[in-house]
């Protein structure tokens, strides 16, 4: 949709959405809803495998979030979060993670090193500490002492990429628009409660140090159990930027469906940045289990699992 229809239909929809304030408990108990559902960024199949099969075991949601995210994780040929990622500028595969349940509880992990799951150590960091974030070697400390095992994660291909990329690039860190495969994941549980998750080895070749989007709740992912959740991918320092998982839920919130709040968070990157050289995707739902997508770029997709069924959907995105 180009801006000025957007913002034609979007303020129609706010003058509407202003005389319609009261929707969330007739929400919660539509007859229409359509939970359990799992959806992940990307072309995340096997993740969506795993959160529905955990669903059918336990139900819930942060169980079926945590173990999507665990599966590109795992997967070394996904170059983009946990083993098999792209080193940062100086060889390290430093990792991102956060995860957000129905009650508000949230836990992240971030700048970790040599840990496989980081999802899962952010789950623990959630259900194990007072706190809501560790960083770097105070991670790392916690993972071990709760079990996780240290791994080296920089696959042969990981270190062979890092190696052609320092001949050519100057040790200056690139934005590359297509190479982003980490995985946000948002599920409804069984009771139609909401969770999300999100993962990732950051941008390749990335500054030491560098943080992105994925373990900042309300950045990446964000939930409210009165409203849904939303995720993000793509460069996360303009989802940091726009808080724009935080902006998607207050905006379905305020009577946005997904679709309409995932395009407005897009709009306020694209209203004041440069956005044309950079990847921002967005994925959220409502709890009715009604779904929306929205990018600044074209190649964006995402992967929905309903009814034991899963498949990939392109979404639609603002720069046609
Ligand atoms: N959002 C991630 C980051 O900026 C990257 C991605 O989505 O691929 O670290």
């Amino acid at each position: 949709m180009k801006r000025r229809n957007f913002i034609k239909q979007t303020s129609a929809f706010t003058g509407l959405a202003a005389l319609v304030q009261q929707p969330l408990l007739a929400q919660q108990s539509s007859p229409t809803a359509n939970f359990p559902v799992v959806i992940s960024t990307w072309k995340n199949e096997k993740a969506n495998e795993a959160a529905w099969a955990s669903l059918q075991k336990t139900g819930r949601a942060l169980d079926a979030v945590e173990a999507g995210a665990r599966v590109p994780e795992a997967d070394p040929n996904d170059t983009s979060v946990g083993y098999g990622g792209f080193p940062d500028r100086d060889g390290h595969v430093t990792l991102d993670a956060c995860i957000m349940d129905e009650k508000g509880n949230a836990g992240s992990v971030t700048f970790l090193e040599h840990i496989m799951h980081p999802i899962s150590v952010a789950r623990a960091v959630m259900e194990k500490t007072p706190h809501v974030m560790l960083s770097g070697e105070g991670a790392l400390e916690f993972a071990l002492a709760q079990g996780f095992k240290k791994e080296n994660l920089l696959t042969e291909t990981a270190k062979k990429a890092w190696l052609e990329w320092k001949k050519e690039s100057k040790y200056e860190p690139k934005i590359n628009i297509e190479r982003h495969d980490t995985i946000g994941v948002l599920a409804l549980g069984t009771k139609g409660e909401v969770s999300g998750a999100c993962t990732t080895s950051g941008l390749a070749f990335k500054m030491h140090g560098r943080v992105g989007d994925s373990p900042v709740i309300g950045a990446a992912v964000f939930c409210d159990d009165e409203v849904g959740g939303a995720c993000a991918t793509g460069l996360g320092e303009f989802v940091l930027k726009t808080l724009g998982s935080f902006l998607i839920v207050e905006l379905m919130r305020n009577g946005r469906t997904p679709q309409q709040a995932c395009e407005e968070a897009i709009m306020r990157i694209v209203k004041r940045y440069d956005y044309k050289t950079f990847q921002i995707g967005y994925l959220a739902i409502n709890k009715k289990g009604d779904h929306g997508a929205y990018a600044i770029q074209k190649g964006f997709n995402y992967t929905l699992t309903k009814e034991g069924v899963t498949k990939v959907i392109e979404s639609d995105y603002y720069m046609k």
